[in-house]
């Protein structure tokens, strides 16, 4: 598993789809997908439903149910955690239907862990080990709701709610470039203290709303390390490899960000009958999301520049993208009872590249 993450790891975009188990809960229920049953390598790339039809998706890489969160973080998260520490931005999305295991994949449990606290360990251990470096790592936490975005390491507003995190996005100087103002950045220097922060922000997220589970299928939630370093050395270092924006500094200083993004319940983008304003701004988000990411990856691919469309939504809060290696992960539950989600799933997956 160690191996898999450098297949694709060259690209721009990594387009991953994870099948999670079948939910033990309903014993009638059948597997509707034609997929191998061990998660081995290499991993197989297409996918089919299991009734024959002929319609085949491919992917960059397929995770049967069978793949582990740590083997899902090897192969969809590891090269970009590296990347980001030698300089480059990376960001990683988790898209699928609610109850696909978005969360299972980035958040895990404690038995279980999952890409984010996965990741957070890689960064630490390799500042451990990279002696000849001093580095810095400010954390940031944030909710996108109803195209508000709010700071969840900013203190809840009166009774509770998170007014008091509001915070605003101003547009920067160039094309696709956002300043957020007010964003909470908290130093973290330990594992722990990053854990403290996500668990700050994962109790303000939980303040407030009535029902849980609805709130979080409907919010997207941004985590962000930015990540500093300097070269002790004072010769400097051939860092010809650093990411456009660290270009022409300090060679020796390096500056790179690595989002972690788990996004709202793609149902919503495609229930057509949902005329309310969250599942308008729902699917806006992740409408916009798919066009900046996929042209973002013709782009790359024909080595071409040209309009992209980041301020279509505040999703867009991430301005680093334009430069960044993408992994999305789209999970799909392969219950019978999902195939017209699941489907839809593999449709924006397939669109992305
Ligand atoms: P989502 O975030 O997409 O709404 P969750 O991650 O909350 O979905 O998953 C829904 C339920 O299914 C949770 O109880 C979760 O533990 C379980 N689950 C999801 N994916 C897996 C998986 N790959 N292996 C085991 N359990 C899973």
């Amino acid at each position: 598993w160690q191996e898999i993450g450098s297949q694709s790891s060259n690209e721009t975009v990594l387009v991953t789809v994870r099948i999670r188990p079948l939910a033990s809960t309903n014993p009638h229920d059948a597997n509707a997908w034609s997929t191998p049953v061990d998660a081995g390598y290499p991993l197989p790339r297409t996918i089919r439903l299991a009734d024959g039809t002929r319609k085949e998706w491919c992917f960059d890489q397929i995770l049967p149910p069978s793949t582990t969160n740590h083997q899902t973080y090897l192969s969809s998260a590891l090269p970009h955690v590296r990347s980001a520490m030698q300089g480059f931005n990376a960001v990683c999305f988790a898209y699928g239907q609610t109850g696909s295991g978005k969360s299972h994949t980035m958040a895990g449990t404690t038995g279980d862990p999952g890409v984010v606290p996965l990741a957070v360990e890689e960064i630490f251990r390799i500042i451990r080990e990279g002696r000849e470096r001093e580095w810095v790592l400010r954390a940031s936490y944030l909710e996108l709701y109803n195209e508000t975005l709010v700071d969840l390491l900013t203190p809840p507003g009166p009774g509770g709610t998170t007014a008091g995190g509001e915070i605003q996005i101003l547009n920067g100087k160039k094309e696709g470039e956002v300043q957020i103002n007010g964003l909470t950045e908290m130093i973290v220097t330990t594992v722990a203290e990053v854990k403290k922060v996500l668990s700050i922000g994962d109790g303000r997220r939980r303040t407030g709303c009535t029902d849980w589970n609805e709130r979080s299928s409907r919010s997207h939630s941004v985590f962000r390390i930015v990540i500093e370093s300097r070269s002790k050395s004072t010769t400097g270092e051939d860092e010809s490899n650093v990411n456009a924006r660290n270009r022409g500094k300090n060679q020796a200083t390096r500056i790179s960000t690595l989002s972690l993004i788990d996004l709202a319940g793609s149902e919503k983008a495609t229930a057509s009958k949902e005329r309310n304003a969250e599942g308008r701004y729902i699917n806006q988000s992740l409408l916009t999301l798919k066009n900046v990411i996929s042209k973002l990856a013709e782009q790359s691919a024909k080595k071409t520049t040209g309009h992209i469309p980041y301020r279509d939504s505040k999703l867009y809060v991430l301005d680093e993208i334009g430069d960044a290696k993408i992994s999305v992960i789209c999970t799909i539950n392969p219950s019978q009872t999902a195939i017209a989600e699941s489907q839809s799933t593999l449709a924006f997956a397939a669109g992305i590249k």
